[in-house]
């Protein structure tokens, strides 16, 4: 540590979280906290209190989203993360409020491991943004969901998803349509109303759309993520946990969950092929699913051993680069048209 008063920081800091260790009492009630602290010095070049305070601040931002109930001492590396999460934000506004033009939602083919026919196509977006080029969904999409900005965004890429539907199911292909929905989306209190308006729109029936949930949901109170999507399995449209296997879900979710679909994320894939345990593992989900009606897909295939390995026991589709990477709408429909 750089600075003269280091030593007595760190020890000031660890006594403070000691303190909070223990419950407290407030007008008799036991409660307790974590604390969060972020630590930031003065030095000989830069003596401005305002700036102090700004970089504390940061690093106590850092402290938060790290993990919280810990301390960490401001850098410059901080600030550079700062700002380029700052103007990440004012791109990605700038993007939505004109219209989310600089979006694209891609297709990803999802295929019936009996017949190998193309069942169902996930939509995922990319932003080809005038500032940064390609963005990928994994970072801009936390961004998205941290703003707010993910509710318009999330409503221009389900119309997008629905009306591409609408048209391959006009040229006669009854293929569904796979949107990802994140946490904050869901807990909209409109959310039903924006789904059949989505529907009505481009006149897609309700079963040619599948409502794609992460895992994560499961910590929110779970008897409220079933009235909704209760509520949303009303209508008509079907219900998939994507990346199952890789968050906070147990098995009791699954079987309270109104599901039709379990999705097993690509990291269970992967290594299949030199690992009998996972076999067993998407057997023995498949086998739970099954008795529930609920069908099994399994994410990120690559190559033949894997599918043949998957079909072995009995999982009802595959999704994969080996049967197509995300491409987008007029390339994925020259495919349709043309197989
Ligand atoms: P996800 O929903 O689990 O989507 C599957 C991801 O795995 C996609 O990454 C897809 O391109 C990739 N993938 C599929 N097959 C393979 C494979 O065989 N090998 C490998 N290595 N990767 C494969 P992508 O498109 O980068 O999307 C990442 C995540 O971003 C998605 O994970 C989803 O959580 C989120 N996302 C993407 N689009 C949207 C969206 O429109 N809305 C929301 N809320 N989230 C989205
Ligand atoms: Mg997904
Ligand atoms: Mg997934």
């Amino acid at each position: 540590m750089k600075n003269l008063y280091g030593e007595q920081v760190y020890e000031v800091a660890h006594k403070v979280m000691r303190v909070f260790e223990s419950p407290f009492y407030i007008e008799g009630y036991e409660t307790s906290c974590t604390v969060s602290l972020g630590i930031a010095f003065l030095n000989d070049a830069n003596k401005d209190p305002d700036d102090l305070i700004r970089k504390a601040n940061l690093a106590l931002s850092d402290s938060k989203v790290s993990g919280k109930n810990k301390f960490i001492l401001y850098d410059v590396s901080l600030q550079k993360f700062q700002e380029d999460t700052v103007s990440l934000e004012r791109a990605l506004k700038g993007a939505v409020d004109e219209g989310c033009g600089e979006f694209k939602v891609y297709y990803q083919p999802i295929i019936d491991a009996k017949s190998g026919k193309i069942v169902a196509a996930e939509a995922l977006t990319r932003w080809f943004s005038d500032e940064y080029g390609f963005v990928s969904p994994v970072k801009f999409i936390p961004v998205a969901e941290q703003t707010g900005l993910i509710i318009p965004l999330g409503k221009y890429i389900l119309n997008a998803a629905i009306k591409e539907a609408k048209k391959w199911l006009d040229y006669g292909l009854d293929i569904s349509v796979s949107v990802n929905f994140s946490v904050i989306q869901i807990l909209q209190t409109d959310l039903v109303q924006t789904l059949l308006k989505a529907l009505q729109t481009y006149k897609l029936p309700a079963k040619n759309l599948i409502f794609e949930i992460t895992e994560s949901l499961a910590v929110n109170d779970i008897n409220k993520i079933i009235e909704i999507l209760s509520a949303v399995k009303q209508i008509g449209v079907r219900i998939a946990m994507d990346d199952f296997g890789t968050g906070y879900s147990s098995l009791n979710h699954l079987r309270r969950m109104p599901l039709d679909i379990v999705k097993i994320d690509r990291s269970f894939i992967f290594n299949i092929e030199f690992d009998p345990y996972t076999v067993s593992f998407v057997d023995t989900i498949a086998k739970f699913c099954h008795m529930k009606g609920t069908k099994i897909c399994c994410e990120g295939i690559e190559n033949e051993t894997q599918k043949s390995l998957l079909k072995s026991v009995n999982v009802d589709n595959l999704q994969g680069y080996l049967f197509g990477k995300p491409a987008p709408a007029d390339e994925f429909w020259k495919r349709l048209t043309s197989d």
